[in-house]
């Protein structure tokens, strides 16, 4: 991509409505705009990062054997009405009423849609487990949505559900998607850490949230050092090994972790030593749950047991926040001059500044470049704008690609280019062919 060719427009101020970095960050990138409170555009930049997001979390969860669906985003109440959450969800639920006067709503969650789609094809436990998931944007009428698209009224969640005949199926299936959490947010360059969860009315200890430590987390967290050590499972792990998978659950759920609500400082956490209490503030990008029959019963999702006897299906759900998590990124990985994309998910791979345009050997030799790591594989931005050299440094700084390669008149004439990461700030001079080498052996 030709910067002269995309929209990116970046803004050169701090925006004064935004209080925390990330949402600076993504404004000033122009990755955002906000249309309503807590409604926003997602911008070309935030738009191929927000892509990014979705294609990992989709290799994750095809990987531990859930299966991708679509539901939509305006949903009958009726089935509200059935599992009794139609009244009880509150003024976070935007209800609207369609021409006939039908009760209908814009999904802040799809547990009833889901039991409702189960129940129509699903009858016996030969069938099971399932696992359907799908990635769609929900509405919760937040009271305070702020921070940008960390706390939205609109945000673009990843919501699975499982089906399992039985509890120990059902833990299992729990297993598999903790597991894929762990592999979804690492890949993203994050460290999250699974805290037990307060199950409600509901009881049980089968549900987790994920929280990224990050000083402007919206929560108190209190966890084991032991966690920023502990290994995350390859990519060819066997999630269907439900030995190997529990076993990786409970190393990670052994070392104490609780969110404000669940701390309790009068025991384990008064018997570790100091070194080893971490004591942060957190933000929960994902969450996970068993809720067995809370929608089942109600809704009538029965399956056929092996016992040739009918009873409701066993179900849990795990949800990802896709808009939240690449706020959390910025959160966790920027310095003074912007955002510092972890590879998996920078919204290009490398970022090539012309710093003369019009030269003639600057404006050949930046396109030679180009056109050679597009063709070995990478997606590039060239900065081919007539800008001070200065303003373009600093925009390439901000919208944080892992990798510049630096074009000037003198370097070109000599088949010279200057590589710098983005992380660590160093530069190198060397020809493009080593350029090549180097940023293929990255
Ligand atoms: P929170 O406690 O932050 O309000 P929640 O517990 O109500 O979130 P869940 O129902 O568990 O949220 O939703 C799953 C995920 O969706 C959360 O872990 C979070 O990452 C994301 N999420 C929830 N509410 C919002 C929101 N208002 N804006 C952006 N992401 C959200
Ligand atoms: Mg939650």
């Amino acid at each position: 991509m030709h910067l002269s060719n995309y929209f990116l427009p970046v803004l050169k101020e701090n925006p004064k409505e935004a209080e925390i970095i990330s949402h600076r960050l993504m404004l000033r990138a122009g990755m955002i705009r906000q249309q309503a409170a807590g409604i926003y555009s997602w911008l070309p930049l935030g738009k191929k990062v927000l892509d990014k997001i979705c294609g990992i979390i989709r290799e994750e969860q095809n990987r531990a054997g859930a299966l991708e669906i679509l539901m939509p985003t305006i949903q009958p109440a009726n089935l509200w009405y059935e599992s009794g959450r139609y009244d009880d969800y509150g003024k976070e639920m935007l209800c609207i009423q369609d021409r006939q006067e039908r009760d209908m709503l814009y999904g802040p969650t799809n547990e009833e849609m889901i039991t409702d789609i189960f129940r129509s094809y699903i009858r016996s436990y030969r069938e099971l487990p399932l696992n359907l998931y799908h990635i769609q944007w929900k509405f919760r009428d937040e009271i305070r949505p702020r921070f940008g698209v960390m706390r939205s009224r609109e945000f673009l969640m990843k919501d699975a559900y499982s089906f399992d005949s039985d509890y120990k199926s059902a833990c299992a299936s729990y297993n598999r998607m903790f597991v894929a959490y762990l592999r979804i947010f690492t890949r993203m360059g994050l460290k999250t850490i699974p805290m037990r969860a307060d199950t409600g009315q509901i009881g049980g200890d089968l549900s987790h949230e994920f929280i990224v430590l990050a000083d402007t987390g919206e929560s108190m967290v209190f966890c084991d050092r032991k966690y920023l050590k502990i290994p995350v499972p390859s990519a060819n792990i066997n999630f269907f090994d439900d030995a190997t998978i529990e076993n990786i659950v409970r190393q990670w759920t052994k070392p104490y972790a609780a969110t404000e609500g669940m701390h309790n400082k009068d025991g384990i956490w008064a018997k570790m030593t100091e070194g080893d209490r971490l004591s942060a503030r957190g933000i929960e990008v994902g969450h996970i749950f068993h809720f067995s029959t809370k929608y089942s019963l109600p809704m009538g999702a029965l399956i056929m047991g092996q016992n040739g006897k009918k009873h409701p299906v066993s179900m849990g759900s795990y949800g990802i926040g896709l808009s939240r998590l690449v706020a959390a990124v910025i959160e966790a990985s920027h310095d003074d001059n912007g955002i510092i994309w972890p590879k998996e998910i920078a919204p290009f791979d490398i970022g090539i500044i012309n710093i003369k345009p019009g030269n003639i050997h600057c404006d050949n030799f930046s396109q030679m470049c180009y056109e050679k790591l597009q063709s070995a594989g990478f997606d590039c931005l060239l900065d081919d704008c007539d800008e001070q050299a200065g303003s373009k440094f600093a925009t390439m700084d901000l919208i944080g690609l892992p990798l510049q390669v630096i074009v000037g008149p003198r370097s070109a004439m000599a088949g010279e280019v200057e590589i710098k990461d983005r992380k660590s700030g160093t530069r190198k001079a060397m020809s493009f062919k080593d350029a090549i080498n180097h940023i293929g052996g990255i």
